[in-house]
């Protein structure tokens, strides 16, 4: 009989702590007593988009939340309050909002969708396919052209969106922190592309 998939996942555990845990056992230890992730993930639920393992980080580096399309909304305390203790007591100073091509969300926003909460939740990103249906016209771009350009959007949507928070728009009021960056995976060869650069002097206008 086949190995059921969580038995795969056991036995990764297994591996894991064999070949990771054990050998860099002090690392581990240290962050056993006190997280101090120095970065804040926000990226989309997708399978294929691992933070850490694609950013080539150990556990300790991230505080992380992943929903369908990474939509920072503003009504959402659960987003909210994970960039509250991020940055607030976890004192991170870089944020990073990480879309990827061949998102099903994106794809979701073009073609329009039925489903009750899937729909209610991607209409926070529809000014960001306004966006994308000018610049595809404009530019006459392929399906998959546009969908890019629509992740894209939605990327520099959603930060707007992050600055927008009370809490991020007093931080800002104040200094530079916490920096904002906007990324996109590809999924088809597993490069990051810098959409928005937060890095110290090299802002770019999201
Ligand atoms: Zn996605």
């Amino acid at each position: 009989m086949a190995k059921h998939t969580i038995d795969h996942l056991l036995s990764g555990n297994v591996k894991f702590r064999a070949d990771e845990f054990e050998p860099h056992a002090s690392y581990y230890q240290s962050i056993a007593q006190r997280q101090t992730p120095k970065v804040l993930w926000i990226g989309c639920s997708d399978s294929r988009v691992s933070e850490d393992v694609i950013t080539g980080s150990k556990p300790g580096t991230m505080f992380v939340h992943r929903n369908v399309a990474n939509i920072i909304a503003f009504n959402d305390v659960n987003v909210a309050s994970i960039i509250e203790y991020g940055v607030v007591h976890l004192r991170i100073e870089d944020i990073i909002v990480c879309g990827h091509t061949r998102c099903g969300g994106i794809a979701a926003i073009e073609d329009g969708v039925h489903e009750n909460y899937i729909a209610d939740w991607l209409c926070i990103a529809s000014g960001a396919k306004e966006r994308a249906d000018k610049i595809a016209k404009e530019q006459k771009l392929s399906r998959e052209q546009k969908l890019e350009v629509l992740t894209a959007e939605n990327v520099k949507l959603q930060i707007k969106h992050l600055r927008s928070l009370a809490l991020i728009r007093n931080m800002h009021a104040a200094g530079p922190l916490p920096r904002i960056h906007g990324w996109l995976y590809r999924v088809e060869t597993g490069k990051i592309d810098v959409l928005v650069d937060g890095r110290a002097g090299r802002e770019t206008a999201a």
